[in-house]
């Protein structure tokens, strides 16, 4: 499998989606794997499941496909608790069961591992900002590579042997301005990457986010794809979801 497109939080937006798999196909990925958070917070998260079922790929259950498939929103915010309480009315019994079977992590071939938040305590769903909150998911990753999302926000974590944990910034620059960023895996050298969100950006970049992994090349590629984001909006507005839903799509935060 030369070429991983590596998908995360989609979160029922179906126009991103869509145009991230468009992308996908031009990058001539042979695979995908999808890291979670499938459903809430968009209009389709019937349809996002559906297509996502239908790839027939390695997928890890995030926060929100666990509460929704558990009808427990209690650890959710006002408006994640309105949209999921929505979108568990659009789900069937099949695709909650679906959702409630999904792995917390999963070993990729042997080449890398995936999981939504960290490898530390997955059900814990911690947030992953900085390098200090990687510590304790580094000392859990075996696998020289893990791909990870839930901050929505794209970031490259790094573990030196001697357990030097730092954060590779240097692909933001060409991230931001040419919507594509590729660097190579150095040896000996441990990554945590966050391939940010397809559905739901909040790095301020309101274009979708995923990655291709080059298994090859051992390179990585972290892209930006633009959408019809006043569609999404427009649909998020016609189904009753809250306003501010479809206002941070724009806003990407
Ligand atoms: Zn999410």
């Amino acid at each position: 499998m030369p070429r991983i497109a590596i998908i995360s939080d989609i979160h029922g937006n179906l126009h991103a989606l869509c145009a991230v798999m468009e992308d996908v196909q031009a990058e001539m990925c042979s695979e995908v794997v999808c890291l979670g958070d499938v459903v809430g917070y968009c209009a389709y998260p019937r349809e996002c499941l559906d297509y996502i079922r239908s790839l027939n790929c390695h997928v890890v259950k995030g926060n929100h496909d666990e509460e929704v498939a558990r009808e427990d929103f209690c650890r959710m915010n006002a408006v994640a608790r309105a949209a999921l309480k929505w979108t568990r009315e659009q789900l069937d019994e099949d695709q909650l069961n679906w959702l409630s079977r999904l792995q917390y992590q999963r070993v990729v071939s042997s080449l890398f591992t995936i999981v939504h938040s960290s490898l530390d305590f997955p059900k814990a769903w911690n947030y992953i900002f900085n390098a200090n909150d990687a510590k304790a998911h580094f000392m859990r990753q075996f696998s020289p590579l893990c791909f990870h999302g839930h901050t929505h926000d794209p970031k490259v974590f790094t573990c030196t042997r001697d357990y030097q944990v730092g954060e590779y910034v240097d692909f933001l620059g060409d991230m931001y301005e040419h919507g594509r960023a590729e660097f190579r895996l150095e040896e000996g050298i441990k990554y945590f990457i966050n391939v940010g969100s397809v559905g739901q950006p909040r790095d301020r970049d309101n274009r979708a986010c995923y990655a291709v992994y080059d298994t090859d090349t051992r390179t990585v590629t972290i892209k930006r794809v633009p959408y019809d984001i006043e569609a999404a909006q427009q649909a998020i507005l016609a189904v009753g979801l809250p306003e501010y839903l479809a206002e941070r799509l724009a806003n990407g935060c």
